[in-house]
């Protein structure tokens, strides 16, 4: 995942861009960047490598370099952005979100029609140039993002700075949120609506799929209407997302809780207390505490001082190292007592038996039942960086095990009736060492979440685009 964060008004809009970014932090942790326009129309930016430091500590001191009215800047889980472009259309800088899938293909028709390309990283071009290079066929900005659209696959959410002002473009499908918001005389738009709340923004529209909008000092206006066919990220509400944040103006926290009251309806263990695996696991624990009516407590306490999130980082050693450090096992709470832990997710399972039940168990945890908030994962995320392979996940590792071949009757194992997925489940409930597994069923999860099925995208579950 990445964040976008915009803003234009003032006298100066930098402090409020750097908080603005700074609160998409949870959302990547490769580079941040800002760019921002000043008077004569010129934009700076500052990019760097956040992946032994903070944002706010890597960018302080550029507040004292970067003045301007308008501004952009990202926190990215994969390339140096923003980008800055000359171009028809005059200067422009373009931050992205999202994973274009056909990425090689495009740039290589680039390449062969005459493009270069001079940002590349490790996966290949870097996406805001590719992207840059497809608006650059438009007839002017708006008409070259629909071009961009209508070549590739995956998902594309940008913010586009320059003389208008800041464009915000939200993919075909709206597979990742973009809100606007206005107070205190500017306007701004951002991936996590709390981002906000501290700013003095209040906000006042869900960019539709399709949509794009154009925020200038005096307002904001869409210049392309939104389209019908909206499929956002489900799992924002359930992992990625922030629990102050609103998706399509659902509250991920109210989502979260509701999750864990639809698992708690289903089950049948009489536990001592319910604990949320910190941070995203929490709030799923206490609608799990409400539901069963049995105490939500602390057994794990996150030791908040510079760990981040173990899921993004890209190496396995990385992950493992934050995992073990982050979580202190709380002894006087654990002893002797049957837990049900709630987790957001089961992506390879590997952090949850080696530091999670290990801990418990070494701190004398009596019995551990993990509830899963969402269904089992079943395909890697095609519109953004996550898991990237089949083989790491824990779902597909089961089916191997069982069927011989990652990829053999997977539909029987996407039924939550069926008995493959019973086999499936008690498989990784082995692996694991936990006392019983239970996951979400994902008509459960869609409730929670509130709205249509068909707005929704499930990939990660289903399969289905
Ligand atoms: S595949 Fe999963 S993570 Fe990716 S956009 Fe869809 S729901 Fe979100």
């Amino acid at each position: 995942m990445s964040g976008l964060f915009g803003v234009i008004g003032g006298a100066d809009c930098t402090s409020k861009l750097f908080v603005g970014v700074d609160y998409h932090s949870h959302l990547g942790t490769q580079y941040g960047g800002l760019a921002v326009l000043n008077g004569e129309n010129r934009i700076t930016k500052k990019i760097h490598d956040i992946q032994q430091s903070q944002f706010k500590g890597k960018f302080y001191q550029d507040l004292q370099d970067i003045e301007g009215k308008a501004g952009i800047g990202v926190i990215s889980d994969s390339n140096e952005q923003p980008l800055v472009f000359e171009s028809k259309f005059g200067t422009y800088a373009l931050c992205t979100n999202g994973l274009i899938e056909n990425k090689s293909e495009i740039a290589s028709e680039l390449i062969e029609n005459g493009e270069t390309f001079s940002e590349y990283s490790k996966d290949g071009v870097n996406p805001a140039e590719l992207v840059a290079t497809m608006i650059s066929k438009g007839d002017d900005i708006v008409d070259g993002i629909g071009k961009m659209y209508d070549q590739i696959q995956g998902s594309i959410t940008l913010l586009l700075l320059n003389k208008d002002g800041v464009y915000a473009a939200r993919d075909r499908k709206g597979r990742f949120p973009l809100v606007v918001g206005e107070g205190d005389g500017f306007h701004a738009v951002t991936s996590e609506s709390c981002a906000f709340s501290n700013l003095g923004l209040k906000a006042k529209k869900h960019v539709g799929p399709d949509e794009i909008v154009l925020l200038t000092e005096k307002g904001v206006k869409t210049v392309k209407k939104e389209g019908e066919d909206n499929r956002i990220c489900s799992f924002m509400w359930i992992y990625t997302g922030f629990p102050a944040s609103d998706y399509e103006g659902i509250n991920a926290e109210e989502v979260r809780e509701r999750c864990g009251k639809a698992l708690a309806a289903r089950d049948s263990v009489k536990a001592d207390m319910a604990a949320g695996i910190p941070d995203s696991g929490v709030a799923h624990a206490i609608g799990y505490a409400i539901g069963a009516g049995v105490p939500f407590r602390r057994p794990m306490v996150k030791y908040t001082p510079g760990y981040g999130r173990s899921y993004t980082p890209p190496s396995q050693e990385t992950r493992d190292q934050i995992a073990l450090m982050k979580l202190i096992p709380n002894e006087k709470i654990i002893k002797g007592k049957s837990i049900v832990i709630c987790e957001d997710s089961i992506v390879r399972g590997t952090q949850l038996k080696n530091y999670t039940l290990n801990k418990l168990y070494n701190s004398g945890a009596r019995e551990i039942h993990i509830r899963v908030a969402c269904p089992p994962l079943m395909f890697p995320c095609k519109y953004n960086l996550s898991t990237k392979t089949l083989e790491e996940l824990a779902a597909r590792k089961a089916i191997k095990s069982l069927e011989g071949d990652i990829k053999k009757n997977v539909d029987k194992y996407l039924d939550s009736d069926s008995d493959e997925y019973a086999k499936m489940v008690e498989w990784i409930n082995n692996d694991l060492g936990s006392t019983s597994l239970m996951y979400q069923r994902l008509e459960d999860m869609i409730e929670a979440i509130g709205l249509p099925r068909e707005k929704l995208c499930l990939y990660c579950w289903n399969g289905r685009k």
